[in-house]
């Protein structure tokens, strides 16, 4: 018992610790009323580094209401960072980040999530029942608007096909389901939201050509009249952008079309030679 105590004792030390920090992300005294986000996001300027390095430099972009963005770029070339920059989970260390020409640290930090979707790589799924693990995407929602979401994200087969439908549990961290149905059950969650703004960092692990059409299918239809940002890690996510961003080193290299970058950026050539964006 003495041995468990110490560490115990160690763990309670750290979450002390962790239960005390101060947020560096904070509300301004007055933030501006956000009424009906239009969904415009402007990058002006802007620099960032967690530490001492640089990690996105002098990055200038706007993106326009119902704009799809797909972002592509090898691995640390600064993508995760960028959108961590929409989120607002970090504040940029020289210029802007804007929604709807308003700097973000002038908005409450709940208005800002609450305009936004963000799908994640590895969507957290909790050892409840389908219904309410999609639920989480807006917890007013009714049991008509659950099954509507999974239709539109094409859950509602694979879910309604399980022994309690909707009621079934989905064992931790979703284990029951596969890959490509946890992505779809993420999906209905930001089906779900109904936000103005998706963000979705994409599953890089590779998916059956089943899921994968699926999953296409229902990113369709989630990215219309929205404005969307995708990691796209392969190269088929890339048919339901209408603008892709180039990242390298932190720096965007890149900015049209699939049809102008394969014209005017190296990189983006050879990342589709390779077929995968990572
Ligand atoms: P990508 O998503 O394109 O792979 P990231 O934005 O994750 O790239 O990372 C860009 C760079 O920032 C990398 O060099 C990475 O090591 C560094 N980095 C990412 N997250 C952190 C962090 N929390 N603290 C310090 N450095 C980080």
């Amino acid at each position: 018992i003495a041995a468990h105590l110490k560490n115990m004792e160690a763990s309670l030390d750290r979450l002390e610790a962790i239960s005390h920090q101060e947020p560096e992300v904070i509300d301004p005294d007055s933030p501006v009323e956000l009424a009906g986000v239009r969904g415009e996001i402007m990058f002006k300027a802007v620099s960032f580094g967690y530490e001492d390095e640089m990690v996105l430099r002098n990055v200038n972009v706007k993106v326009t209401p119902g704009e799809v963005v797909g972002i592509v770029g090898p691995s640390g070339a600064g993508k995760t960072t960028f959108i961590n920059l929409v989120l607002r989970l970090y504040d940029p260390g020289e210029g802007v980040v804007m929604l709807d020409g308003h700097d973000l640290r002038a908005l409450r930090q709940r208005d800002l999530r609450n305009a936004i979707s963000f799908v994640p790589q590895e969507p957290l799924l909790f050892n409840c029942s389908a219904r309410e693990n999609i639920l989480i995407g807006r917890p007013d929602a009714t049991d008509q608007e659950i099954e509507k979401a999974a239709r539109q994200a094409r859950a509602h087969d694979f879910i309604s096909a399980m022994e309690q439908g909707y009621e079934t549990i989905l064992g931790e961290k979703g284990t029951r389901l596969s890959g490509g149905q946890r992505q779809r059950l993420a999906l209905a969650r930001a089906f779900l939201r109904r936000s103005p703004i998706l963000v979705l960092d994409e599953a890089a692990s590779a998916l059956d050509s089943d899921n994968e059409a699926l999953v296409q299918q229902a990113l369709l239809e989630l990215t219309r009249n929205k404005t969307v940002f995708i990691i796209a890690h392969r190269f088929s996510t890339l048919s339901v952008v209408n603008r892709i961003l180039v990242l390298d080193q932190g720096e965007v290299v890149g900015d049209g079309t699939s049809a102008e970058l394969e014209k005017t950026c190296g990189l983006y050539r050879e990342l589709r030679e390779r077929q995968r964006f990572e």
